[in-house]
């Protein structure tokens, strides 16, 4: 494996230095070949990603296939002009110069992608690579394989191994890959090995993206309408059975209606998944039996108001809704990522405020509300990565909007022209004609420092 990565990394160097990558056509090619042959290999896509999370195709194509599609288009669309050189308006103190900005690509870029998406959180981030003109060396998730062996397959056959390789493996692998000098590294995963992964970064001061998880609360108050809101609350968290880095964590719901919330969203589940979730064609798996297992501790002593249903050699987990009364216990200390919703009451609003600080700067941040105004102030007295009112998950649908986390959730953006913006240095210079040359700007000031201040203050 050592050897195998060294051989890829001092190709990836070659490739970069011999500049072809700042070639705009091949970046243009190369993304028009990955589209061709995503198409060519959806069913075997939906199949991988159905082998490794149980997701049914209509869950597949919405959340990976299609999301690939959007990023695939947004790029092929813009680049010529993400590309172009800027000009800026000169300073009067510069006076004549011409002004740019040049998006220079990094270089050589690692990506560490994780499992629970594991088909678009390993080709969105690398679209956005390729545009900016950069090499990708992607470590995916040794949790789901079988889209990896998809993934492997789809980029060998759009791309020579100096330009984009695979590299599969575990821990162990990324730890090798992370002892290089990399240009820029994006990982995706959690804050735990976020930090090592920074920790790592820093030797060579590498610029890095962070995209990690956290608890995203999820407030409800008294005016919500709570058939829609059950709905959405539903959909956000049990869709790939909660293993969503964005799905609401827990909810903080009004005493006056949390038991008549709790009615609907128990009809919901019922009414999208069935009474029995197990034989639902929607409703999915859980990624691994030691995922499973660590599911199941979360929930002992709990007190388990739906669901609770296991099969552990199916990696079943059953929509569970418990109720809490505190926050001191295991599953309020850490990340569930699965379909356990923990639901907490709460009888003033400031008592929110409070709960929030605790979590501070969560992925992800929601409010159900009919109140527009206590929704706008909720979200923007709050520091986190992306929200919304009156729905979850859906921020990330637009990609006008950049999307990544603060402080503990991650560091960094990307998603349509923000991705661009991520892979490429904006490299500003100036370019001044040499037949005139102002003196105001060179000692001795003596005579000149009144005018000085004069013009400085026009600017
Ligand atoms: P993880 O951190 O365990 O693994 C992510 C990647 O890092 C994998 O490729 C893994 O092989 C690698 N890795 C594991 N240990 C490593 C180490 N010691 N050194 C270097 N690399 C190592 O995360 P996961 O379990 O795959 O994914 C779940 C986590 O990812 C959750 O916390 C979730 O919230 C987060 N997530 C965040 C986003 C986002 O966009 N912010 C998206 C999806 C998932």
């Amino acid at each position: 494996m050592k050897n195998l990565i060294k051989t890829v990394i001092n190709k990836q160097k070659s490739f970069f230095n011999s500049k072809e990558t700042f070639n705009v056509d091949l970046r243009i090619q190369h993304l028009l070949n990955l589209k061709k042959e995503i198409k060519n290999n959806e069913k075997e896509i939906e199949l991988a990603l159905f082998k490794d999370l149980g997701k049914s195709e209509g869950e597949s194509y919405l959340t990976e296939i299609h999301f690939v599609y959007s990023e695939l288009k947004i790029a092929l669309k813009n680049i010529k002009k993400w590309t172009k050189r800027k000009s800026v308006r000169s300073s009067l103190l510069n006076f004549p110069s011409s002004d740019y900005i040049i998006a220079q690509p990094y270089g050589n870029t690692l990506h560490i992608s994780p499992w629970n998406y594991p088909f678009q959180l390993s080709i969105a981030p690398l679209i956005g690579a390729i545009a900016a003109g950069n090499t990708v060396v992607l470590k995916p998730s040794e949790y789901s394989e079988h889209t990896t062996e998809v993934l492997e397959k789809i980029i060998n056959n759009v791309f020579d191994e100096q330009y984009v390789k695979v590299i599969k493996g575990g821990p162990d692998v990324a730890t090798e890959l992370l002892n290089y000098n990399w240009d820029y590294i994006f990982f995706t995963g959690s804050v735990n090995v976020g930090k090592i992964v920074a920790k790592q970064a820093a030797l060579h001061l590498t610029p890095t993206t962070l995209e990690l998880g956290g608890k995203n609360p999820c407030v409800v108050d008294e005016s919500a309408s709570l058939k829609v809101t059950a709905k959405r609350i539903v959909w956000g968290k049990f869709i790939n059975c909660g293993q969503t880095c964005i799905a609401p964590d827990f909810l903080i719901v009004n005493k006056k209606i949390k038991e008549k919330l709790i009615f609907e969203i128990i009809n919901q589940l019922k009414l999208i998944y069935g009474n029995d979730p197990e034989k639902s064609d929607s409703y999915g798996r859980i990624i691994s039996e030691k995922h499973i297992k660590f599911l199941s501790s979360l929930i002992q002593d709990q007190k388990i108001i739906y669901g609770g249903k296991i099969n552990e050699k199916l990696r079943y987990f059953e929509p569970t809704l418990i109720e809490i009364k505190g926050f001191d216990s295991k599953i309020m200390e850490q990340e569930i990522f699965g379909p356990i919703l923990p639901i907490f009451e709460y009888d003033k609003f400031d008592e929110v405020d409070d709960i929030i600080d605790k979590y501070k700067n969560p992925l992800a941040l929601y409010i159900f509300t009919k109140n527009k105004r206590l929704g706008e102030n909720f979200l923007k007295k709050h520091s986190f990565g992306g929200g919304a009112i009156n729905d979850t998950v859906v921020h990330i649908i637009n990609d006008r909007l950049p999307f990544g986390g603060i402080g503990n959730s991650g560091m960094g953006k990307y998603h349509g022209e923000s991705t661009f913006n991520t892979f490429s240095h904006f490299k500003p210079y100036i370019s001044k004609p040499l037949w005139i040359d102002i003196p105001l700007r060179y000692p001795p000031f003596k005579t000149k420092i009144n005018f000085l201040k004069r013009v400085l203050k026009l600017m």
